[in-house]
């Protein structure tokens, strides 16, 4: 995502509250770099503010209040960014209890009683959603994100593989992990923080995600499972979650092997069962063990919350879980974290309450309508072709034709596009293919029909004005501005 922080502090002089008419005051600290200096008039008022050091002393909370509101000012329209899944609107109800429960710690079961248990009623709807044989026979929990979330799913088949290796006596030196070369970093620190070995399969053109092809040479006794996508970051398209176990169920009747699946549905997973309700991904395809979700995506709630469920009690090596004294009793936790807010569990809560299922399918569907409005005025575009139409979850990419121009790339329409205010990053793809280019439109919430008829008018325009370049754009230094 974008970081847009990053140069906002280094202005912080920029939007100063300047009272031009009080030629009296005196106007002290015009500042160096290191220095924020808003301008105030008021007697009392501090008007300088070391950049990167705790003030020696107070201010005003309204002196304070207004310098932090002006430089947040400077982050960049959330509506016209169209490079982040992570959503950026919710209602006034929303707002009034997220200002209510700001305060709720979620690890404070005790004191919360209520929000625990709103937050098990949340992880049982959603098991319900995904499918689960029982609800009442799953588990699951809320998370930060859905890093944390899949941090804990990979973790859960880590301890179930290394408990079976050891059941036979053999080694659990050498865990590995199937993963598609095209999926989130989150991925990456897994493997990365828990010592396992990532087994990527490349994405090709042949081959656009990671779809059961080939498995057989990457699976072996290591294997603590395989990770399929439901809305790779890259592109927005589905793994066929079914295929690939038929591709392990093949597997498994040639070597024995029992390798399990996870679900990766940061996007997905609040997609599919509004949008291809008859779409079997989740616990309907008997090797998915866990699937998680970022309910800051398309679950639609404020950042940050997550979702984990598990298909059984029995899929959760209970030795990961933990005890937490609740009411006396007592309640498991399973979590990277100790606090963490509470509120957003609320906040999902709301919104299950207030939209339904039919609430639900009717957002997604509409942020599907204009995700495939701009998929097929892009294609209508000369000089793009599409990599896929957002007919999945609504997000697509599409490339430059070859040979259209020697002129310019993606990122210059990227850069074009960040005039009128729209953030549409170009990227390369993964590994394999990253000489590959591709540009990337997340259709969110919010994201209307007619905005999207604006920005087709500027995608154009802006074709046009590369287009009619009679020599080439300067490409260097030219970087990604979008990271996984
Ligand atoms: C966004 C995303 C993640 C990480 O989710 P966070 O909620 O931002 O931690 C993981 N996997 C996929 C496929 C994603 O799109």
């Amino acid at each position: 995502m974008e970081d847009l922080n990053s140069n906002a502090s280094a202005r912080g002089s920029a939007d100063a509250k300047v009272q031009p008419d009080d030629s009296t005051h005196a106007f002290t600290g015009i500042s160096g770099r290191n220095q924020l200096n808003p301008i105030f008039a008021r007697e009392g008022e501090a008007t300088d503010f070391p950049l990167n050091q705790l003030p020696d002393s107070e201010s005003l909370p309204e002196t304070a209040y207004q310098i932090v509101h002006d430089e947040a000012m400077l982050d960049g329209n959330a509506r016209l960014n169209l490079a982040t899944f992570v959503g950026t609107w919710m209602d006034p109800y929303a707002a009034k209890l997220y200002s209510e429960s700001a305060d709720k710690n979620m690890i404070d079961k005790d004191e919360y009683p209520q929000t625990a248990a709103i937050e098990t009623r949340c992880w049982k709807m959603i098991a319900s959603l995904w499918n689960a044989p029982s609800a009442d026979g799953a588990i699951g929990t809320s998370t930060i994100g859905s890093s944390e979330a899949c941090m804990l799913g990979g973790l859960a088949l880590k301890r179930r593989w290394q408990q079976a290796r050891r059941a036979e006596g053999k080694s659990t030196e050498k865990p590995n992990l199937i993963l598609s070369s095209a999926v989130q970093v989150c991925w990456e620190k897994f493997c990365n923080y828990w010592d396992v070995e990532a087994r990527y399969v490349p994405i090709s053109d042949e081959h656009k995600v990671l779809d059961g092809h080939d498995l057989e040479k990457y699976v072996d006794e290591n294997t603590i499972g395989v990770v399929a996508i439901m809305g790779v970051t890259y592109t927005g398209m589905y793994e066929p979650v079914k295929q690939i176990a038929e591709a392990l169920d093949k597997i498994q009747a040639d070597t024995g092997l029992d390798v399990k699946i996870h679900v990766d549905g940061a996007s997905g997973g609040m997609i599919a069962p509004f949008l291809q309700p008859d779409l079997e991904w989740d616990f309907r395809v008997e090797r998915v063990v866990s699937i998680s979700t970022s309910a800051h995506k398309y679950g639609l709630v404020y950042p940050g919350l997550g979702w984990v469920v598990w298909r059984t009690i029995d899929d959760l090596p209970s030795d990961l879980v933990f005890d937490v004294t609740y009411l006396g009793g007592h309640m498991p936790t399973f979590a990277l974290n100790f606090s963490r807010p509470g509120a957003q569990v609320l906040l999902q809560y709301y919104l299950f309450l207030r939209l339904g299922w039919d609430g639900y399918r009717k957002v997604q569907q509409a942020s599907q309508d204009v995700a495939v409005y701009l998929s097929s005025e892009i294609a209508k575009i000369d000089a793009f072709e599409l990599w896929n139409d957002g007919t999945d979850i609504p997000v697509f990419a599409w490339q430059l034709k070859k040979d259209h121009t020697d002129k310019w790339n993606l990122y210059h329409l990227s850069e074009r596009l960040r005039l009128k205010g729209w953030l549409i990053p170009a990227y390369p793809m993964p590994d394999d293919i990253s000489d590959l280019v591709v540009q990337r439109i997340v259709v969110r919430n919010g994201l209307s029909r007619n905005l999207a008829e604006s920005l087709m008018l500027d995608i154009r325009e802006a074709v046009d004005y590369l287009d009619r370049l009679e020599a080439p754009m300067p490409t260097e230094g030219q970087v990604s501005s979008y990271t996984h």
